[in-house]
């Protein structure tokens, strides 16, 4: 489709947009008092130094780095794991990826989706009053059964899995034409990505508009940058550090449409805002890959490069202004500290994510809720485990680029390299390059022993281990 003929059918929405927003207004409030309307702006394959006040070079994300301002910048974030269906799986069920087996990176036509007996979070916030939309990325089935429409979201703008899984790849030509959805049906095939941030955006914004008068949950889950890159003529050659800069400066563009619009429309004081990104940089991409600064490695490792991510938390009154925290926090708490705000009831399977209401709004003396931090790869592979300042990685392969990264689009090869039992002080030591497990012997010891609970629960494929803790994905036929 040309960027008219979206344009054109994207107008073609305004009756059915009008009706919408007419019967939004007519539905009932809240009981109580009106619970808070809640943005996740979640992006793909960004770097922990992608963003100005987290050590960006060579472009600039004045959005971004305002929201920072005005809220509070989370540097010790993490996400379940660092590939894209995994990690956006725990952010929408709190529950590690392993629990709900949903792992890697689901392709088209997948015979695994996400399971009907999963309660997402916008199933738990629905009968709180809340409409729910996601804009963008899905990536946890394409079958109908597994589309967000049947998981909880009233609408569905976007792609259903990674952008590069479609006929152009540099690399494959296994896959079929690529659709945009609307809802359930598809609206363009193999769209003009260089619009996919300004479709997003102003589908974003309006559906902010239409639900102005009730409570809401929007998921905006950029397509970029996530490789192929594409950006729109307003940012074109904006950044000295070439495209993969000016995709992030309109990604910053998005998010100040965003908080532009909470701010007109005077919900910025009943709207909490977080952005981040589901894992760290495809570093095989080199100039079309972003920084994960001063962590090691990037996306599909267990290196903090893979897993922690940049992250702002902006809810101006409730959120303290210009603040920093350090604490461990990571992804799967999202959905127990929303449905906690929301005053929303809690899934009554097993979840592991927890309330960090008290670090975001920067109580004294918080401390993180988190024990331990598993870290999995490759499916079930148990490949680190964190304790507080402490990181533990056991005996396991990982990939890390081979000479010369990739350029321009094209990917530089992997090799496999081997790691032993290595411990990481990540409070003096955050580029995990000093092994200090001989001087901590009990340290090792008790992380193993924590490692353990994990085996027994999640599974580890690296010791053989099945745990009995997992619920099966969702299954089809196609
Ligand atoms: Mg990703």
């Amino acid at each position: 489709m040309t960027r008219t003929g979206t344009f054109t059918w994207l107008l073609s929405f305004g009756l059915v947009l009008a009706w919408m927003a007419g019967a939004g207004e007519g539905l009932p409030a809240a009981e109580n008092k009106r619970p808070p309307n809640f943005v996740i702006i979640f992006t793909d394959d960004q770097g922990y130094a992608d963003v100005g006040c987290f050590g960006a070079q060579g472009f600039e994300t004045p959005n971004l780095d305002r929201m920072a301002r005005e809220g509070r910048r989370f540097t010790n974030f993490v996400v379940g794991q660092a590939v894209c269906s995994a990690s956006r799986v725990a952010l929408l069920t709190g529950c590690y990826p392993q629990r709900v087996s949903i792992l890697g990176a689901l392709g088209p036509r997948s015979p695994v989706g996400i399971n009907q007996r999963e309660v997402l979070l916008p199933e738990l916030l629905k009968p709180r009053g809340y409409a729910t939309c996601i804009v963008g990325k899905w990536h946890l089935g394409d079958h109908p059964r597994f589309l967000p429409t049947r998981h909880g979201f009233d609408e569905y703008f976007g792609i259903p899995y990674s952008n590069d899984m479609w006929p152009f790849h540099p690399g494959t030509n296994v896959f079929p034409p690529l659709p945009l959805l609307h809802q359930e049906r598809v609206v363009a095939v193999n769209p003009d990505q260089h619009y996919l941030t300004t479709w997003y955006t102003e589908y974003a914004v309006d559906f902010i508009r239409r639900n102005r008068n009730r409570p809401f949950f929007l998921y905006l889950a950029h397509n970029m940058p996530h490789v192929p890159l594409f950006v729109s003529e307003k940012f074109r050659g904006k950044s000295k550090q070439g495209l993969y800069g000016d995709v992030i400066m309109e990604i910053d563009w998005s998010v100040g449409r965003i908080l532009d619009t909470l701010r007109e429309l005077q919900l910025d004081r009943n709207t909490l805002v977080i952005f981040t990104s589901d894992n760290g940089p495809w570093l095989s991409y080199g100039n079309h890959a972003g920084s994960a600064g001063p962590l090691r490695e990037g996306k599909g490792t267990t290196w903090e490069g893979g897993h922690r991510e940049p992250c702002i938390m902006w809810w101006p009154g409730r959120v303290p202004a210009g603040t920093e925290c350090r604490e461990f926090c990571a992804t799967l708490d999202l959905l127990p500290t929303l449905a906690r705000l929301a005053g929303a009831s809690l899934p009554e399977h097993k979840i592991d994510g927890h309330d960090i209401w008290p670090l975001i709004s920067g109580q004294p003396g918080a401390k993180s809720p988190w024990k331990a931090f598993y870290y999995y790869y490759y499916g079930y592979e148990l490949q680190a485990v964190r304790s507080g300042r402490w990181k533990l990685h056991f005996p396991h392969r990982y990939r890390t680029l081979a000479g010369e990264p990739g350029r321009d689009g094209l990917p530089g090869p992997y090799k496999i390299v081997r790691t032993g039992l290595e411990l990481y002080d990540l409070e003096t030591d955050v580029g995990e390059r000093h092994n200090v497990a001989d001087k901590h012997p009990e340290v090792v010891r008790r992380l193993q022993a924590l490692a353990e609970e994990a085996r027994r629960d999640l599974g580890d494929s690296l010791t053989g281990r099945k745990g009995r803790g997992v619920r099966p994905p969702g299954r089809v036929e196609w």
